[in-house]
């Protein structure tokens, strides 16, 4: 790409607020989280430099590696999005912000156990398996509620809502209707409980798509970054 960084987070922000002004929405009520996930260090510079603040790691140790080498920024806020096994529960509750990939109760348990008291409870989003891919991680829809209720519970963990990974296809119906499934639960989340704010769907090629079926926050690695090996 001939681009800059800069400029290419500039369009995914533009991107943003076109797909919310033809949905009739209000785009500061989108996030925009850059995947960094295989980047390096310098590239993540750059894109604080210009303005970006939250920034999403896929693999424990390389997001823990980055965050203890970038703690010098201190407003950057950090996301895990990748799976997360329960012997990795305490090195992420001590050093990231928010946990976006919550696929069970044990984890969760985990976290809420291991998150030090000097820090702000753990954000935290439940990662719902839409798809129905049995090799996909998250919970079922049908299961979101019952954990839900059960992670409200837990003390260190501030429960911000859910996100999903929908099925790998490029057939828009069928994408559509999963954003849409996934918004009525997200719905029914927030009317349950007040700390529910986040609706967290939409990767480079689908963003669109998915703020027009209410996402609040997109995940964009590949057209900030560009493509991954
Ligand atoms: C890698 C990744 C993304 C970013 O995908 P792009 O297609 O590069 O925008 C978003 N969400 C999750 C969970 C990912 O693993």
């Amino acid at each position: 790409m001939n681009t800059t960084i800069a400029e290419r987070l500039n369009s995914a922000l533009e991107t943003i607020q076109d797909s919310a002004r033809s949905a009739n929405r209000q785009p500061n009520n989108i996030s925009l989280l850059a995947v960094s996930k295989t980047k390096p260090i310098t590239m993540i510079e750059q894109a604080y430099a210009a303005g970006q603040r939250l920034f999403g790691e896929n693999y424990v140790q390389e997001g823990v590696d980055k965050i203890q080498q970038l703690s010098s920024l201190e407003d950057i806020e950090w996301h895990l999005i990748g799976p997360l096994q329960s012997n990795k529960c305490k090195v992420v509750a001590r050093h990231f912000d928010w946990v976006q990939s919550v696929d069970r109760l044990k984890i969760a348990t985990r976290l809420n156990d291991n998150r030090p008291e000097d820090m702000p409870p753990l954000n935290v989003c439940l990662q719902v398996n839409i798809s129905g891919e049995t090799t996909k991680s998250g919970m079922l829809l049908e299961e979101l509620m019952t954990n839900a209720e059960q992670v409200s519970k837990l003390s260190r963990l501030h429960l911000r809502g859910i996100m999903a990974i929908p099925s790998n296809t490029d057939n828009e119906t069928a994408l559509a209707e999963e954003f849409r499934a996934l918004h009525a639960g997200f719905v029914e989340l927030k009317t349950r409980f007040n700390s529910v704010d986040t609706l967290s769907m939409g990767m480079s090629r689908d963003v669109a798509l998915a703020i027009a079926n209410g996402s609040t926050m997109v995940r964009v690695g590949t057209a900030i970054f560009g493509k991954r090996n």
